[in-house]
């Protein structure tokens, strides 16, 4: 028995495994796909493996009809945070009975269920109890649930606008076409990467929490995922111009080196992930003082966000129409399509599906208004190389320096409220005296020239992303639910990447995508929720009951 005797004419099939093993058999399943000319047009696999970081982990592929979910977390943790419709589940090795229900809460109406080694009795009675019809022998069963299953949302026609050509929207008009879709990406300048997405250098890497916390799970699923994704767009250092050379984070002081311990005494990450470094470590490591200790992620380090741009747009192929250098557009729906317009109103673009990924400028769309989002002032400083150590990873504490590219290295950035768009000697000063300090130097960038950028990052107030279909304020009424947010039909965002946009931008795009087709998501549902731009929508509601005492 095997996935390929029932997938034959589908749109999309989705397998769950309960051990990927060694992963042999997700790679002869993938090359059966490949043969076989009645293949799903998409294959999804989702496998509970071991070793793996905890969460979910999208595998990149070669193709892009297959996705391949890696999940390592007992079976009935994984099913709990799964938002997938398995069609064909594979069990192997598993303990326990309690595990039937959550399995039946995914199935497709018609799944099968193929038994690796013999269930037990419990097993099979708690199987069948949720709609599970074995066979004589037990080794297989078929899916037939008396409760039918709800409708998945009708997948839009692959038409779609993508406004803003920073790294949410290029990476947006990426995982779209990569689907099949036609896309539209508008920008009001005649470039991409221009706004945010416009500095020299940004820098990656993960973010580390005793309690492994919501922003440090979306982090670090952002983060792999990002790595992954850059190798198969060109790589970092091919087609991304940047290095991934790693990046040295000082502690900030002997409290924060104190809480660093008792993570990476924790012992669950490979060095290669996150290693806990003890002064003496990291200061032969550096050549400078490192009082406090540091970690070193060894797979960090910087890119430069436009040429991350330029590398997605590249991979979108000519599905992707640019309409560069517009002006700023404004956007009306209309017989159920969005019609995107310009300044004097002439049709830019017209489209069933519209992604908002505007960043800072957002707000200024009436349908975004309400969201909570500020535009954060950053200025960086570019310096000469020259005059500063030769580093060869990226080091930072409350500021960054990055090495050396093309004789200029960045510092940064500040964190300002105020608009004012234009490069200040305050904001430099702020950052030589930071970095100052990182480097143990007080003459480091002494007399540098006002030379640098400034841009204004998108936040929101909980600093996560927004992905998904944006929240209709006026008829929210008293909902409670994230699924009952009312939501402008066909109206998606990608906003709020604050000081992550490079790490945000491909996971982002990809769940945006993989919702939008009913696909197997890239991330545990509880993350998913977390990232939901009506998530406001819920705690406006909250904060004005308690003000009403009710
Ligand atoms: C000083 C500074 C330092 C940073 N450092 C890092 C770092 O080290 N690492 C990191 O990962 N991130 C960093 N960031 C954050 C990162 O730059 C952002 O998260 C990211 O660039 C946001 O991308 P975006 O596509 O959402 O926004 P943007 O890049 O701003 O793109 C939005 C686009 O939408 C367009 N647009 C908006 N409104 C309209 C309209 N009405 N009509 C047409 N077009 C419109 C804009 O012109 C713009 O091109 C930094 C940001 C700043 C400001």
């Amino acid at each position: 028995m095997n996935p390929a005797d029932f997938w034959q004419g589908r749109e999309r099939y989705t397998v769950f495994d309960t051990r990927h093993g060694d992963g042999r058999r997700v790679d002869a399943l993938i090359e059966a796909w490949r043969r076989d000319p009645a293949r799903p047009k998409r294959l999804h696999i989702v496998a509970l493996a071991e070793g793996l970081l905890p969460g979910l982990h999208r595998i990149p592929q070669a193709e892009d009809g297959v996705t391949l979910d890696l999940l390592s977390a007992p079976l009935d943790a994984a099913l709990a945070q799964l938002g997938a419709r398995i069609d064909y589940v594979r069990l192997e090795d598993v303990q326990g009975s309690a595990f039937a229900r959550a399995l039946a809460r995914l199935a497709a109406g018609d799944a099968v269920l193929e038994v690796e080694d013999a269930l037990d009795e419990e097993q099979l009675t708690a199987l069948a109890a949720q709609g599970f019809v074995f066979d004589a022998g037990r080794r297989s069963a078929r899916f037939a649930s008396r409760k039918p299953r709800q409708p998945l949302p009708a997948v839009p026609p692959r038409r779609a606008i993508v406004i803003g050509a920073g790294l949410a929207g290029c990476a947006a008009a990426q995982r779209l076409c990569a689907r099949g879709w036609q896309v539209t990406l508008v920008e009001r300048h005649p470039q991409a990467a221009m706004e945010a997405s416009g500095n020299l250098a940004g820098i990656f890497m993960p973010l580390l929490s005793k309690d492994d916390n919501i922003p440090t799970r979306l982090t670090r699923a952002a983060y792999l995922y990002a790595l992954r994704y850059w190798d198969s767009i060109g790589g970092i250092g091919g087609a991304i111009e940047g290095a991934a050379c790693g990046v040295l984070q000082l502690a900030r002081d002997a409290g924060h080196a104190e809480a660093s311990r008792a993570i990476a005494a924790a012992g669950s990450m490979p060095p290669e992930f996150a290693e806990w470094l003890e002064p003496p470590q990291a200061e032969a490591l550096l050549g400078l003082p490192a009082p406090d200790g540091a970690w070193l992620f060894r797979q960090g380090g910087w890119a430069r966000p436009g040429s991350v741009c330029a590398a997605m747009m590249a991979a979108c192929g000519d599905r992707l129409t640019a309409r560069f250098g517009v002006g700023s557009v404004t956007l009306d729906p209309e017989d159920g399509e969005w019609l995107v317009r310009a300044a004097d109103g002439a049709l830019v673009a017209q489209a069933p599906t519209v992604v908002l990924a505007g960043g800072a400028g957002s707000g200024a769309f009436p349908q975004a208004a309400r969201l909570p989002l500020s535009a954060l002032r950053g200025q960086v400083t570019h310096l000469d190389a020259a005059t500063l150590p030769a580093l060869p990873f990226v080091l930072c504490r409350e500021a960054y320096l990055t090495p050396a590219a093309n004789g200029v290295a960045c510092a940064g950035a500040t964190y300002d409220l105020d608009a004012d768009p234009a490069l200040r000697a305050a904001s430099q000063q702020e950052n030589i005296e930071r970095l100052q300090a990182l480097v143990s130097d007080p003459a480091a960038g002494v007399d540098a020239p006002l030379q640098g950028r400034v841009g204004f990052r998108c936040v929101a107030p909980d600093r996560l992303p927004l992905v998904g279909a944006l929240p209709d304020f006026d008829t929210a009424g008293s909902t409670e639910r994230l699924r009952d947010v009312p939501r402008h039909p066909g109206l998606h965002g990608l906003l709020g990447y604050a000081s992550r946009g490079l790490i945000w931008a491909p996971l982002c795009a990809e769940l945006l995508a993989a919702r939008l087709e009913n696909e197997p998501l890239p991330l545990e549902v509880s993350l998913v929720d977390a990232l939901d731009p009506a998530r406001f929508v819920l705690r406006a509601r909250r904060r004005s009951n308690q003000l009403s005492g009710s």
